[in-house]
Parts: structure tokens; sequence; C-alpha cells
């Protein structure tokens, strides 16, 4: 037995469910490896049907989605947990939408992925996400502020890139395709980052694109969001 009781931590999942299998055992897997023994962490998670939040998402209706996942976030609130995960980056558009409807704290992926890259060397780090994250302000502004406070930049691929990573992600690993072609996509994009704009680092900012590629698939240092957001909430589940 630890000697103070694990605290139990809300996962908004289900989009898709496919990262979200990958927050459960990542998390599990973290504890065990803290903690030993038979511990495993203590969650509340609702996991959506993610057709209808991807509707929600081509629709537009971010306010719709913020209501539905507020409520989400009540409702784990409710139920015991002492803190939030959004276990997506893109629905990190309604972070504050759900931070405040609770009084508990939501861990911010972008909070974890900032960290852990001014912890490192990275100077230039490419950002490969879904469109919303890739272009509008929500994520890639807040990240780029954190890191632009020490010389350090983020960039995304050209459009034509843009277009081929979002539809990978939504047509294939949200739904548990996992294909070598959409690998060699990702990597040739990774490579022309590289030599073409200097990055010397890639952020999986979106938490089905660890399912594809690793860091044994490129020569850059890799952040994985998903990861990364899990260390978060082990941090917060054993303090
Ligand atoms: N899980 C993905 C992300 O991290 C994409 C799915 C979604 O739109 O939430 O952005």
């Amino acid at each position: 037995m630890s000697e103070k009781p694990l605290r139990p931590v809300g996962l908004i999942g289900g989009m898709s469910w496919q990262s979200t299998q990958s927050y459960y055992a990542h998390i599990n897997q973290g504890i065990s490896a803290r903690l030993g023994g038979n511990h495993s962490a203590p969650l509340w998670m609702y996991s959506f049907d993610f057709a209808e939040i991807e509707a929600l998402q081509e629709a537009g209706q971010w306010a719709l989605a913020a209501q539905v996942m507020a409520d989400i976030a009540r409702r784990l609130e409710d139920a015991g947990a002492q803190a939030l995960l959004i276990c997506t980056n893109t629905m990190h558009k309604l972070g504050d939408a759900v931070q405040n409807a609770t009084t508990i704290p939501l861990l911010h992926i972008v909070d974890a992925t900032a960290s852990t890259i001014l912890a490192s060397k990275a100077q230039n780090s490419l950002l490969l996400a879904t469109r919303y994250t890739m272009t509008q302000d929500f994520y890639r502004a807040p990240l780029g502020q954190i890191l632009a406070r020490d010389n350090r930049s983020v960039m995304v691929p050209p459009i034509a890139d843009q277009e081929k990573i979002h539809t990978i992600i939504y047509d294939e690993l949200c739904r548990g395709i996992i294909g070598d072609d959409s690998r060699k996509i990702y990597q040739e994009i990774i490579d022309r980052a590289a030599t073409e704009f200097g990055c010397d680092s890639v952020i999986l900012g979106c938490t089905e694109i660890g399912l594809l590629i690793g860091q044994h698939d490129t020569n850059l240092q890799v952040f994985d969001t998903t990861a990364l957001h899990c260390d978060m909430a082990i941090d917060i589940i054993c303090s």
C-alpha cells in the first residue's frame, strides 16, 4: 500500500477511442512503474461517440461542443475526479469552457508539451496535428509564446502536407487503421521540414499519431503529446 491514497483523475475520452486506449495504458503503466505491486490508476472516464464530435467540428459548432464537454467535465468532477484531462489536442480548443465548468484543474496538453520541449535542446519543432490544431490560434499561439520566451519556435508543414496529415488522422488513425504508406507520408513530411526549414524535432500534436510513428521512425527528436500528457496525469495521481 502507498502511504496515502492515489488521487482519481477524470479522462474526457473517445476522441478517438484509439488514443483513449493509449491514455489508459500509459497512465496505468506509469503508476505501476512508480509504485509497483498491483497498483493501478484510479480513473473516471467518459468516452464520446467520436462521429458526433467530428460532425460538430466539421460544422463549426464549437459552442455546442463546448456545452457537451463542459457537461461531461462536471459529471466527472461530481463522480470524484480531482483533475481533468481532455484526451485530444484538438478539443483543447474548448479547454477554457471545460475549466470554467468545474472547480478542479484541467491538466493542459500544451503545458505538458511546452515544459518538456523547454527541458530539451530542441530549438525548432514541427507540429503535426489536425487541421484545426495546426491552423487555429488556440494551440499554436500559446505553445509558440511559451517557446519564444526561450528563443525556441514551432512551425507547421505547408498546406498541402497539412491536408494529408489531417486526412490520415480522421480516415485511418481514428479508425484503428495503421498503414505503412501513411507512415511513409509522415516520414517524408518530417524529412522535408528538417532539410528545408531546419526543424530539429517533431511534436506529435494529435493523440493518435503515436500509433503510427515514434522515435524509431525519424532522426528528429520526437515529442509525443499523448505520452507527455499522461506523464502529467501520473504526477497528479501520485501527488
Ligand atoms: N485525437 C486527435 C487530437 O489529438 C484528433 C481527434 C479530435 O479531433 O479530437 O487532436
